[in-house]
């Protein structure tokens, strides 16, 4: 993604406020379609619905082709209210933003079977979760009738078939150097899992994501002898810089592995 700033900020702040490219935050689609109706629309670059209970009609003739993203608090109660999302597809790109917790799995195939893509939030996955993710893995991997990308497992999987892994901060759409987080008052931060991390301003201030992730995201001892340096980039060492890899690294080997079979499977494939 690019380099320069992106912003991801709530839709009762004015868009014109904030320089580069932007995502905004809204759970009053109605309210927000007013509100931009002036805005270049080309300074978006996506919309994420907060509230999933909302009526998200406004958005269906508006601005089409932008990228709109449901994101869900508690998916293993939520998922339902997926359904009442499904006319956005008209006009959008949809994709459903997953938190990783207990029976998140069951709002991955809802979103799927809607035809929505997935973005998963993996967090620092426990041991039990790192099983209910080897599972929706599984089923990604296997199940004929997905047809939507699941992230971060496909980008991963395309990285080792082609060889040119792309770290997580890249696949997630979470690359620290562009990415600012604005709150509802205002104040800016870092975003998501680096929201609050120890990182001196002068760390990496003008570097690229190569550049952070040398220099602050995987300087961590144990990511530069990790063999998933470059599909992870450090990413599940933060915010608890003690997190033990272990699982995680086993869903990578099983995505590498996946990757092999596609090839090998390709290549004795007839002509
Ligand atoms: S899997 Fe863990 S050890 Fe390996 S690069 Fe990622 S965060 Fe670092």
């Amino acid at each position: 993604m690019m380099d320069e700033a992106l912003y991801s900020i709530p839709q009762q702040l004015s868009a014109a406020a904030w320089p580069g490219w932007l995502i905004v935050r809204a759970s009053d689609p109605a309210a927000l379609v007013a509100a931009l109706a002036s805005e270049n629309p080309e300074r978006l670059i996506a919309v994420q619905l907060l509230d999933l209970t909302t009526d998200s009609e406004p958005f269906n003739a508006w601005a089409p082709g932008l990228p709109i993203e449901l994101i869900m608090r508690d998916p293993a109660g939520e998922f339902p209210l997926l359904y009442g999302h499904s006319n956005l597809l008209d006009n959008h790109p949809v994709r459903a933003v997953v938190p990783v917790q207990p029976g998140f799995g069951k709002a991955v195939k809802v979103a799927l079977a809607l035809d929505f893509a997935v973005r998963l939030e993996p967090a620092q996955p426990e041991p039990a979760l790192v099983e209910e993710l080897a599972d929706i893995l599984e089923f990604y991997l296997h199940q004929a009738t997905v047809s939507q990308p699941v992230e971060f497992f496909h980008g991963t999987l395309l990285g080792f078939y082609h060889n040119q892994p792309e770290p997580l901060w890249a696949v997630l759409d979470e690359e620290p150097q562009s990415l600012r987080y604005v709150a509802d008052d205002g104040t800016e931060s870092r975003h998501g899992r680096l929201a609050g991390a120890d990182i001196p301003a002068d760390s990496a201030p003008d570097a690229d994501l190569a550049g952070w992730i040398d220099r602050v995201l995987a300087s961590a001892e144990q990511c530069r002898s990790c063999e998933f340096l470059a599909s992870c980039g450090g990413y599940f060492k933060w915010p608890r810089r003690d997190y033990d890899c272990a699982g995680v690294k086993r869903l990578f080997g099983e995505l590498r592995a996946a990757a092999a079979d596609l090839r090998r499977d390709l290549a004795a494939a007839p002509n």
